[in-house]
């Protein structure tokens, strides 16, 4: 399907390849290996002669049919899936990186993301510096000649920092090096880092592209010559993304632009209501004018996406005494689900960050993050305004 249709068109018919038997609904190839009709048929196919598959960890029908979808949503070449948002960031380094290569990473990005550069990766001889998402300044300072890769976060978690993707883009591509952003928060529905001058685009499923909290998935895209090494990795190391999962993201993506959407509907309304309450010392969404980026996410993004965090003036007994009042929300980490989810970031998603760490990238005591769900916004708000009257 060309690039010229509407995303929302995208969504629903991208990708899909229909059988013999008429399905309208993409069938889900729950198949370990595929048959030949011969030995030499076999020979052909493991050679490279012949197109085809041969085995799901290398090629699975239903999870091609998943990449080329989000390749055409992400306007990128190609797309190799992945068994998880964090394999999707371990397969893009083992692919392009070797010991000894350095990589710039934003201090702002989810806190396994920090574990796995700053921990890991690190033990294997990465060369990593952290630097501010959005001081373009320190990203120039932090590159070096063997530079392979920065990579960001946009909008960040759980603050909503957004950085200037062209502009990063330009500073990596000067330096030799290639832009990779991890559009997990924003998804091809309301960003697309391709088109903004990014190299490669990493994403968690798990979140929007599911949509419902159903499945563990991930995926990298970029030009088909820069993910050769990304996709040899996979194949050969195995964290493949299962058909089952990919037959749920594929549904998923259907409903991506309405579910974005009305996630963001739902966010800015919240956050506007949050700004005005007394608990509240600060509100954190990109679609707020108080937002320090709020120009720059405005044209980088089509909405402040479905995040909202805030601070709370009593610190962590007020966050968790609000969050232990709310009745509707679910207290989870997750995100991107259709249910409306508060956490405490300090104790939760970036609690192995150090507390020194944690400071720096600005997550306090205090915050609360909310992945604002497809619920009535009224019922949310009464919700939160329970928590916020328990303090
Ligand atoms: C959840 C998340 C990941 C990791 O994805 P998993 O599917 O949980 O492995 C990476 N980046 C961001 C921004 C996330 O929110």
């Amino acid at each position: 399907m060309t690039q010229s249709k509407h995303p929302e068109t995208l969504g629903v018919r991208a990708g899909s390849v229909h059988t013999e038997f008429g399905e309208n609904s993409e069938a889900m190839f729950l198949t370990s290996s595929f048959v030949y009709n011969s030995a030499a048929q076999a020979a052909a196919r493991f050679g490279g002669q012949e197109p085809g598959n041969i085995y799901s960890r290398f090629t699975n029908p239903t999870v091609t049919m998943f990449q080329d979808k989000l390749a055409a949503l992400e306007g990128a070449e190609f797309c190799v899936a992945t068994s998880s948002g964090m394999s999707a960031i371990l397969a893009c380094v083992m692919g392009l990186c070797s010991t000894g290569d350095h990589v710039v990473v934003s201090r702002s990005v989810f806190g396994t993301t920090v574990q796995l550069f700053g921990n890991i990766l690190k033990r294997w001889g990465l060369d990593v510096t952290f630097v501010s998402l959005t001081d373009l300044g320190e990203w120039e300072a932090a590159l070096k000649p063997n530079t392979k890769l920065l990579f960001v976060e946009t909008p960040s978690n759980p603050l909503t920092e957004v950085c200037d993707i062209t502009a990063l883009a330009d500073l990596a591509h000067r330096a030799g090096a290639q832009l990779v952003v991890d559009n997990c928060f924003c998804s091809p529905a309301l960003q697309k880092p391709i088109e903004l001058g990014a190299d490669i685009i990493v994403h968690s499923a798990t979140k929007y592209i599911d949509g419902q909290g159903r499945c563990l998935g991930g995926a990298v895209l970029g030009k088909k010559d820069v993910m050769e090494p990304v996709y040899g990795f996979l194949r050969t190391a195995g964290p493949t993304m299962s058909a089952f999962n990919a037959w749920v993201f594929l549904k998923g993506l259907e409903t991506l632009s309405l579910r974005m959407d009305a996630h963001s509907r739902n966010a800015l309304a919240l956050a506007q209501w949050l700004e005005g309450q007394p608990q509240v010392a600060r509100v954190y969404y990109p679609g707020l004018e108080s937002h320090p980026q709020h120009a720059l996410a405005m044209r980088q993004q089509k909405t402040g996406g479905g995040i909202v965090s805030f601070d709370l003036k009593g610190g962590q007994d007020a966050a968790w005494r609000m969050i232990d009042h709310t009745q509707l929300l679910s207290i989870t980490a997750n995100l991107g689900d259709a249910k409306s989810t508060i956490t405490h970031p300090a104790t939760t998603t970036h609690s192995r960050v150090t507390p020194e760490a944690r400071a720096a990238a600005g997550i306090g005591d205090g915050l609360v993050r909310i992945a604002v769900g497809l619920e009535h916004i009224e019922d949310i708000r009464t919700d939160v305004e329970r928590g916020l009257k328990a303090i």
